[in-house]
């Protein structure tokens, strides 16, 4: 139904190898990392992304917000890192791309992706078409990588992204490569996720 082919142009892409109904469910995968976005911020939970009337606020940087203990748990692999490093720029709070890149460098830097195995595409192989960019996107993106440092703090940078220079290739990858997560109406973008299963 479906294939990856590389165009000259853009890079890997997923191509139908038939005409497809509407309605008609092509993929189904789920994220590698993702980030719920600030507009749904205490509306919705952080980790499940599903609309609670109450939400469990995380007491170490008060910023994540869970439906339960049950969410909570489920983030804390993704957010330990994140959470010292909301406290370290509180009272900041750093853009929801910000939160999305240091969310896959510190995947990245816990040997989680070990996807390779799974038949997915590895984060750092994927396209970024930098070069083709526009000198003010670079400046951009030139912009989050600044951010992302502070936020980051002293720590190491992953093996796989070892300097500022091959974290402005992976930003410039993410941005290409990001998918809006839509509500359950397909009706707004209520966050952005990076998918890395392509088959
Ligand atoms: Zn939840
Ligand atoms: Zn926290």
């Amino acid at each position: 139904m479906i294939e990856v082919f590389r165009s000259e142009e853009r890079g890997r892409g997923l191509r139908a190898t038939t005409d497809l109904r509407k309605g008609t469910l092509v993929l189904t995968s789920a994220p590698f990392a993702y980030v719920l976005s600030k507009k749904q911020k205490g509306i919705r939970c952080d980790h499940c992304l599903n609309k609670q009337t109450t939400l469990l606020r995380c007491s170490g940087c008060k910023y994540m917000k869970y439906c339960n203990r049950e969410c909570q748990k489920g983030a804390w692999s993704s957010h330990k890192s994140e959470c010292t490093a909301l406290k370290r720029v509180e009272p900041k709070i750093p853009p929801d791309f910000v939160i999305l890149l240091s969310r896959i460098l510190w995947k990245l830097q816990n040997s989680l992706d070990d996807n390779r195995s799974e038949n997915l595409v590895s984060v750092v192989d994927l396209e970024s078409n930098y070069t083709r960019l526009s000198d003010s996107q670079k400046e951009a993106l030139g912009q989050f990588v600044i951010v992302m440092h502070s936020y980051w703090g002293q720590g190491a940078l992953p093996v796989q992204v070892p300097d500022i220079k091959a974290v402005l290739e992976l930003c410039a990858k993410i941005k290409n490569n990001s998918f809006a997560i839509s509500d359950e109406e397909m009706q707004a973008d209520i966050g952005t996720g990076v998918y890395l299963r392509f088959v």
